[in-house]
């Protein structure tokens, strides 16, 4: 099968939203009036970012995942996105398998796949995203990471850790009942974009990101570019990690044994979690509740914005805990 071939089969579909769809030089997409458009890009490269036997449906789900999570924290629209993709061979298992993952999510989130590139290489999945945000009297509805105000709640969404805890237990360092890992996998390998609770939080968080990295670490952005501080109760977090309530209840088995600093540690600082980290203003936790559950979302308070700068960690009793986690980075 050729390359014109192959984007025939498995990638191009009849143009929904969009003006033009795959087989152009361009796709068209028509931006409404009074939005803006939100662009993000994210790679996906084997080895780096996923293992190279991961089931392709997952990566297909997971590769659009993370880029719907930008858009999310964002609080964006879903609305298109393109797709370059270096491909060893052509196999049309592995084609079948990712596209129907892929495709699957995009439907989900009637976000339409309208363009990109194909070319042989060590398989690298590079997807842009649009979105839109509408703009009310002029000024942007996007959520923003400079956003955060001192006295502001500090929430995340979903659980955290887990992906952690399978990543560890791939790499042989772990080792937990079967259900407890198969949990865990899920999140690491389709994580569940929070677009609903995103679109919610509008005009009422004052600022949010995706943790992708580590949520001390993510967090750390919001910090920086809202020019605040934050106190995190860390055990408001760790209790976040779903593996942990299946493992506890699994008194005697591997797992069991798991210490609360290592779970302290895998939700602070795991990464590969796609929830949403945001503040918003004390006077607005019922609109942050409401929000939760009209976007069926999990979200819980873990600690406050404050004027003085840097991260502050407390245990439930307010006991300072040193902060010795660091967050992922590519080049160190
Ligand atoms: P060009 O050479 O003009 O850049 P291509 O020949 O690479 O265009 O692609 C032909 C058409 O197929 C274009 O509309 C392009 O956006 C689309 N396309 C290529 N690869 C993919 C893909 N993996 N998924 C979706 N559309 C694709
Ligand atoms: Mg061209």
């Amino acid at each position: 099968m050729g390359e014109f071939d192959l984007i025939k089969r498995y990638f191009k579909r009849e143009p929904r939203r969009a003006a033009l769809g795959v087989g152009d030089d361009c796709a068209l997409l028509q931006s409404a009036p009074g939005t803006q458009l939100a662009i993000s890009s994210d790679m996906l490269v084997e080895g780096r970012h996923f293992l190279s036997t991961v089931d392709p449906r997952k990566l297909g789900h997971k590769a659009l995942a993370v880029n719907l999570s930008d858009l999310a924290a964002c609080g964006a629209r879903p609305l298109a996105f393109t797709l370059a993709l270096a491909l060893p061979r052509v196999d049309e298992a592995w084609l079948d398998a990712f596209s129907e993952g892929l495709l699957a999510l995009a439907d989900a989130h009637d976000c339409e796949l309208i363009g990109g590139d194909t070319t042989q290489g060590p398989l690298n999945i590079c997807i842009t995203i649009f979105g839109e945000v509408p703009v009310l009297e002029g000024k942007s509805q996007a959520l923003l990471r400079s956003g955060a105000k001192p006295g502001d709640d500090l929430y995340v969404s979903g659980t955290l850790g887990d992906a952690r805890l399978a990543l560890e237990v791939f790499r042989g360092t772990l080792s937990v009942p079967a259900p407890v890992f198969e949990l865990a996998r899920s999140r690491m390998e389709q994580p569940t974009p929070r677009v609903a609770l995103g679109l919610a939080l509008r005009g009422i968080a004052n600022a949010a990101i995706d943790i992708s990295d580590g949520l001390l670490g993510d967090l750390g952005h919001i910090l920086q570019q809202s020019g605040v501080g934050a106190t995190v109760e860390v055990d408001l977090a760790a209790n976040r990690v779903a593996a942990r309530s299946l493992c506890t209840s699994s008194a005697g088995l591997p797992g069991s044994q798991i210490a609360l600093e290592q779970w302290r540690s895998w939700a602070l600082a795991g990464g590969d979690d796609y929830e949403l980290l945001f503040t918003a203003p004390v006077a607005a936790r019922d609109l942050v509740a409401k929000a939760a559950q009209s976007s069926q979302t999990a979200v819980t308070r873990i600690g406050r914005i404050e004027q003085p700068s840097g991260l502050r960690l407390v245990d439930s009793q307010g006991q300072a805990l040193p902060d010795n986690h660091t967050s992922f980075d590519h080049f160190t």
